[in-house]
């Protein structure tokens, strides 16, 4: 039997599928397929793969028994490692295959795709005349089911989910080695990992832009489920994890998950399965999490500060607690039905920072907030984006650290309430917006990066990406990864530790530490602190040397030696 899974790349407000993420869904397909056809072969191709050489992806897909497109960015960003699917990519490419089975799975087939925040997404139904199967439910179990059934079609309900995570515990493992296919394999692939889904808020109804409600009750997954597959990702060579599929790490296997709007969380279960990662995992180096619930913080603050000391025990450092934020407007934040006042969330990001701030081994502080707004919310007027800037000027202000604001306007989904507003205040709201955007990058972004990364930190591990002009841009494996502008051509796909020497609004410039003085550029050698011009033209005539007392002969800053090799 053969199979192939196109990924056109998912981000959901829990999970990310972007390289170099791999996401759960084509772990899960391929070990569906595998666990009732061992033998099948399955070939594994991102979009990007597909574009740049469509010939391959047809050739293979053409010969194929089932296609399987995974795609869906419902909270859309802008993306250094990919660019995902398209709606017309999605339409195109399915109606030029007319052998195989073709299966639409992810968030595009259950809520929809959008490509732009600010604008309303394109509902599933779009896709339905171009796929035999549109997998409403969860489409791993719809492959399942369609490989067990020999492909009749007409047998599965694309709607089937599944009844519990215990279905798909196998799943998990054995489609672990699909990652082998991964361009970013061997690299810096990091694997998103789940660990429960459904909002303990549904009962109050939940956000009115949020898609998690949907889900229904909360699941969890059991420790030693997660941990059995992150052994299995271990076992295939993945270093990198982030515990990201989930809307609040901190209610992780809370008993009260489906009582309360603010389950009390439970530290001790946490412990458990960190504890269990870090033993099947021993190298692993980077262990992230991802969306934390301010409003948990808030509610249950002893908890929440043994968890943070827990995290920083099994973690490692750059990591980010992504608070939904979304306005500090107490109208907004009503009339939306979200979960904190900004009194509220002001007290979750001081509880974060007190713990977390302390910088750790790779240059970063261990954990820091990461604040979310959403704009173009019910209610939202020119008074809202003044209460929002205020919010963030405090943050500042008070000598508190957030690791990003990321500032998006609302992408309108269908069956939530966003739905029946549509983009209407986005567009009244535009000029606003823009200029909140503006002044927080300004005088927010700046300023905070500063104090988070200040001149002189030595960010270690970074993975160079790609170019951008005559830069090369680098970033840690991890969350919200700090993006490093390199003023060198070096070579790609390389890991090297680098110093700060200056800020960008979002992104920094740094120099490989320690800087070969036989090797390096003119330019990246004029960029090392404590180096003058003088200094680097005596360098450059004299080299090469044999050591750095050599170099400590002609320069005039010693200082500047600390950022040097031979
Ligand atoms: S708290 Fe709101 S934004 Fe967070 S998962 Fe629940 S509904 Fe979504």
């Amino acid at each position: 039997m053969e199979i192939v899974i196109l990924d056109g790349y998912v981000d959901e407000p829990a999970g990310l599928g972007v390289p170099p993420y791999v996401d759960v869904y084509p772990r899960y397909i391929a070990g569906a397929v595998w666990s009732v056809e061992a033998g099948a072969n399955i070939t594994y191709f991102t979009v990007d793969q597909v574009r740049s050489n469509l010939d391959l992806f047809m050739k293979t897909a053409s010969r194929a028994d089932v296609v399987v497109f995974i795609a869906g960015v419902v909270v859309p960003g802008k993306y250094l490692g990919g660019e995902p699917i398209k709606v017309e990519e999605l339409l195109l490419w399915s109606k030029l295959l007319e052998r195989p089975i073709k299966i639409l799975g992810g968030p595009v087939a259950r809520f929809g795709i959008g490509e732009e925040g600010g604008k309303i997404a394109t509902p599933p139904s779009t896709f339905k005349e171009y796929f035999d199967l549109v997998a409403t439910g969860d489409v791993e179990m719809v492959v399942y089911h369609l490989i067990k059934e020999k492909l009749r079609v007409e047998y599965i309900d694309p709607s089937i989910r599944r009844k519990s995570y215990s279905e798909i515990s196998n799943f998990a493992i054995k489609g672990a080695k699909i990652v082998l296919q991964h361009p970013n394999y061997g690299f810096n692939l990091i694997a998103e990992i789940e660990t429960f889904r459904g909002c303990p808020r549904r009962i109050v109804g939940g956000c009115s832009f949020c898609i998690e409600p949907q889900y229904g009750r909360v699941t969890f997954r059991s420790i030693s489920d997660i941990v059995k597959e992150v052994e299995a990702l271990y076992n295939m060579g993945v270093r990198h994890f982030r515990l990201g599929r989930q809307p609040d790490f901190y209610i992780y296997m809370s008993k009260q998950a489906n009582e309360e709007e603010f389950p009390k969380p439970n530290p001790s279960a946490i412990k458990k399965l960190l504890e269990g990662i870090r033993s099947v995992a021993p190298r692993l180096e980077t262990l992230h999490i991802d969306n934390v619930n301010p409003g948990t913080i808030f509610h249950h603050k002893e908890e929440a500060i043994e968890i943070t000391k827990i995290l920083l025990q099994y973690h490692t450092p750059g990591d980010v607690a992504a608070m939904g934020i979304e306005s500090a407007d107490p109208k907004v934040i009503k009339l939306n039905g979200l979960k904190v006042m900004p009194e509220e969330a002001f007290e979750a990001i001081k509880i974060i920072n007190a713990y977390g701030s302390k910088r750790g081994w790779n240059g970063l502080p261990e954990l820091l907030p990461g604040i979310n707004f959403v704009t173009g919310l019910i209610g939202e007027n020119a008074e809202t984006y003044r209460l929002n800037f205020i919010f963030l000027k405090k943050i500042l202000n008070e000598g508190l650290m957030v690791r990003r604001i990321n500032i998006r306007q609302v992408l309108p989904l269908p069956n939530t309430r966003m739905w029946l507003i549509g983009d209407r205040l986005v567009r009244k709201n535009k000029k606003y917006f823009k200029r909140f955007k503006d002044r927080v990058r300004k005088e927010i972004d700046l300023p905070m990066l500063k104090k988070v990364v200040p001149k002189g930190t030595i960010l270690r591990s970074l993975y160079t990406e790609t170019y951008e002009g005559k830069n090369t841009l680098a970033r840690q494996s991890g969350s919200y990864p700090l993006l490093t502008y390199i003023p060198d051509l070096l070579p790609l796909k390389i890991k090297l530790d680098v110093v700060v020497v200056d800020h960008g609004y979002r992104s920094v410039t740094g120099v490989p530490y320690p800087l070969n003085v036989n090797k390096a550029s003119r330019r990246l050698l004029s960029q090392v602190p404590f180096l003058s011009r003088k200094d680097v033209e005596k360098i450059i005539v004299k080299r090469p040397f044999v050591n750095l007392d050599e170099v400590a002969l002609i320069i005039s800053n010693k200082k500047a030696l600390q950022y040097l090799s031979v």
